[in-house]
């Protein structure tokens, strides 16, 4: 991995600069361009603005990592309100949730995510949408898929996460490519250890179009999620190829990242899904997102010394 990426996905664990950039004033602009705001109401006008151009999106109230049981009680109420307006506002033909494991319960207790997550699927089930389990760093990986796992024993539609740089995920597509079965397909976002992770961005990359093809002539509901245009490019001849028909898999990219794009492949009949993250705790998050453009990183540090 690069140095510099490195260091900014260090800086995501900070608690120091996590609080510099909570307090500096003009932090809020940049996080204005990749989370639309810290509530419910802030969240559900997204989709409505995503959904006048025919975009869908799935809904992530950001959190991770919880340490007290009230926080993964709150967010999870935080969920069932969610999933309650969307459904009241008519809006679950246009949105689902992306949720995080070590959002939804305490230190990585895998008994406690389960039940909280069977508590986010039975309502997206009355709403009439689904529920996708993001993926985090690769010491949750087997735990995250068996929890997803049991949870499609009721709920088939719940969506799951693999990550082309890991190294074990071909193995892992191989068990999820499956009729019916939907998995979002990333190129993954945490610092990870090259005994576990291609470093080289071109594997990545290699990686990635192995899964896709395993996920396309398995018959899976594939959500491609990237913003890469060469592997766009790629995904539209390989979708063809197996013969997909639109809206039997989907585009995945990030609110307020490539607009443009998202917007175009819409027009041009696919199915675009962005995944809009709201509330308080935007740190991690957007840190992920700097690590990702370096670019953005003068921006954040600018806005860091503005007071
Ligand atoms: P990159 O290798 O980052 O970029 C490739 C190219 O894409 C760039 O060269 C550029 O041309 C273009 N590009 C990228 N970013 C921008 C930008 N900001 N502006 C303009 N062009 C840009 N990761 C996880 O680990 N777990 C998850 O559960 C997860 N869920 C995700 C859900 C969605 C919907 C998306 C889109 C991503 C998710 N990710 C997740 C993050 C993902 O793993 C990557 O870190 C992130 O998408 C960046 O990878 P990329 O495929 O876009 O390509």
């Amino acid at each position: 991995m690069e140095p510099l990426r490195s260091l900014i996905l260090a800086a995501a664990g900070n608690d120091v600069i996590r609080r510099v950039a909570a307090t500096a004033p003009g932090t809020r602009q940049i996080i204005a361009r990749f989370v639309p705001g810290e509530t419910v109401a802030d969240a559900l006008r997204a989709v409505k603005t995503l959904a006048a151009d025919g975009r869908c999106a799935t809904l992530d109230y950001l959190g991770e990592y919880t340490r007290d049981p009230a926080q993964a009680e709150s967010t999870v109420r935080t969920y069932l309100r969610l999933l309650d307006e969307l459904s009241k506002q008519g809006l679950s033909g246009h949105a689902e949730v992306s949720v995080k494991l070590s959002a939804l319960t305490v230190d990585g207790d895998r008994v406690l995510a389960a039940r909280n997550l069977g508590l986010v699927c039975e309502a997206a089930e009355q709403c009439g949408t689904t529920v996708t389990v993001d993926m985090e760093d690769h010491t949750t990986t087997d735990a995250t898929l068996g929890v997803v796992g049991d949870a499609r024993r009721t709920w088939p539609w719940v969506g799951a996460v693999v990550q082309s740089y890991l190294r074990r995920t071909e193995a892992d597509v191989a068990a999820l490519a499956y009729k019916g079965s939907r998995v979002r397909l990333c190129k993954g976002a945490y610092a990870e250890p090259a005994d576990v992770a291609y470093a080289d961005a071109h594997a990545v990359d290699l990686s990635y179009v192995r899964c896709a093809n395993r996920l396309l002539e398995g018959g899976a509901y594939a959500m491609f999620a990237t913003h890469d245009p060469r592997l766009v490019g790629l995904l539209r001849q390989r979708t063809r190829w197996y013969g997909r028909e639109q809206g039997s898999y989907e585009y995945q990219m990030l609110y307020g990242v490539r607009p443009d794009e998202q917007r175009r492949l819409a027009a041009e009949g696919e199915t675009v899904r962005v995944y809009v993250p709201f509330g308080e705790q935007w740190y991690g998050y957007l840190m992920r997102r700097l690590a990702e453009r370096p670019a953005n990183l003068a921006l954040f540090l600018r806005a860091l010394a503005i007071r």
